[in-house]
């Protein structure tokens, strides 16, 4: 398919932002009676899903510590359970079982849901926690778990059959979508000023307004756009830090156990919520007892028929690498640096045994395919959702944002009407100005 010489609304990117955005914003267009999606046109330098959104592992959770993220994230769930047919969705619900250290930053979680109606359950201390969870798992055995947060909503979606439904519903409001266009650079009057027009390897494309959702390569485009590649962060304690990098690359670590999913429902015979599991009692190795870590560790998981067994992963690293050195193609399991190796499925699987004791002895059945990916983190490790050269939104989710299916509709609404409310917590200012979000004893990143 050839390129347009002009498209009203050029969207970067065919994963779950892009797409999103494409969608929504065809939606709004059409309902103000002010144009519809043939005004859209979606680039990919591959296709829709080639980067993270096509190998999430899929999960949907409201569970943040960070008080923006709860309505945010409620709003998501909202798009996601107004179509699960199409999104591959799965309403499963979600656990997080979680030590003392976490007890006040989950009670916090707990209250704020309660505040806004989104319903969940809370469980406190080791033996109310142990029988709420033997009371899904008979088998449950993990150590040191004092707090329960189950969210009734939420749960987890397929990854790539989520994007092609996306996709499909896009183009039915008339959104074109073009693969194999890698944009290259941007035109405007000058370095500040409004993009003109969008520089691609089959040519230039003009716009009125660009919305950019490119996933782990946002460093690259933010480059193009001139963009800082390092900025000043007023910390939560008042102190500017100087020249802290505006990307940085983490590691996923994600990978499956091939047993039948089946393997992993409740007493009750149905399946089960996500589970995610933060603790700080000791990990011993499934296959020969040695102790793997007496620091805080977590993993999640689920049975999923898209990925064969049993999936899920655990804490990822930061990539030590010089961001300008750290190659992001090929992505994702054809990468060749960062893949997750033995030393992540012994620790994960070890870690299933620890909380369900159906899991014991089965490593030698992890899948020993590629798996995991990276992701680009922005300075406080959360999203940055904002309007960049006059006319170009970026959306930047600091790689957590496959759940983020809403942001593509706030988004949307920005970009034609008004300014969203739940995005203000997320704006690029917000370095500069000292407004970060708290940082919760989760070993994520994310959390
Ligand atoms: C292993 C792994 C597991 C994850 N699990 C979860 C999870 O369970 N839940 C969750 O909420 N989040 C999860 N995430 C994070 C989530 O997948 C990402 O935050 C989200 O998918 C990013 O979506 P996106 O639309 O911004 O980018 P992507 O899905 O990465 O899409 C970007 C697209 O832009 C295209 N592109 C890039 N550069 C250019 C260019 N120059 N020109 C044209 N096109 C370009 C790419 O080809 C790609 O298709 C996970 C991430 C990874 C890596």
């Amino acid at each position: 398919m050839g390129i347009p010489k002009h498209s009203k609304y050029l969207v970067i990117g065919a994963g779950i932002h892009g797409l999103s955005t494409a969608y929504h914003l065809a939606l709004e267009l059409k309902s103000r009676d002010i144009g519809s999606g043939k005004d859209i046109v979606i680039i990919d330098k591959t296709d829709v899903g080639a980067g993270a959104s096509g190998i999430a592992c899929g999960v949907i959770r409201n569970n943040y510590f960070q008080p923006a993220m709860r309505e945010l994230m409620a709003h998501s769930v909202d798009v996601w359970e107004s179509d699960p047919e199409a999104f591959s969705y799965y309403p499963v619900g979600y656990i997080q079982a979680a030590p003392e250290i976490m007890h006040e930053n989950v009670e916090s979680i707990a209250q704020q849901q309660n505040d806004i109606g989104y319903e969940s359950v809370f469980v406190e201390s080791e033996k109310q926690c142990s029988d709420y969870m033997k009371n899904i798992f008979n088998d449950w055995q993990a150590k040191n778990i004092t707090t329960i947060l189950h969210e009734k909503r939420g749960g987890y979606a397929n990854n790539l059959p989520s994007m092609k439904g996306l996709a499909a519903k896009a183009k039915d409001e008339g959104v074109q979508i073009i693969s194999n266009v890698q944009v290259t650079g941007f035109k405007s009057d000058s370095a500040a000023s409004a993009i003109k027009e969008v520089e691609t390897n089959q040519g230039n494309i003009a716009c009125d307004y660009v919305v950019v959702g490119v996933g782990p390569w946002v460093k690259s485009i933010w480059e193009m756009l001139e963009l800082p590649k390092a900025i000043d962060v007023k910390g939560l304690d008042g102190k500017v830090h100087h020249d802290i990098p505006m990307w940085v690359y983490w590691s996923l670590q994600e990978g499956t156990l091939g047993v039948d999913p089946n393997l992993q429902k409740t007493n009750s015979g149905d399946f089960p919520p996500v589970v995610h599991v933060d603790t700080d009692a000791p990990l011993y190795s499934d296959a020969d007892g040695k102790l793997i870590t007496d620091q805080l560790w977590g993993i999640y998981y689920k049975p999923d028929f898209n990925f064969g067994g049993v999936q899920g992963g655990a804490a990822p690293f930061k990539i030590k690498t010089n961001p300008d050195d750290v190659k992001v193609d090929p992505y994702g399991p054809d990468s060749p640096d960062y893949i997750v190796d033995e030393k992540f499925a012994e620790m994960w699987v070890s870690a299933l045994a620890h909380c369900q004791k159906r899991f014991e002895g089965t490593l030698p059945k992890y899948k020993n395919e590629a798996s995991g990916g990276i992701g680009a983190f922005t300075p406080d490790s959360f999203p940055v959702f904002d309007v960049f050269r006059e006319n170009c939104y970026i959306i930047a989710d600091s790689n957590h944002g496959y759940k983020m299916i809403g942001i593509g509709k706030l988004v949307a609404e920005e970009i034609v009407c008004e300014k969203q409310k739940l995005l203000e917590p997320f704006r690029f200012s917000r370095y500069a100005e000292g407004k970060l979000h708290p940082v919760s004893n989760s070993p994520y990143p994310w959390s």
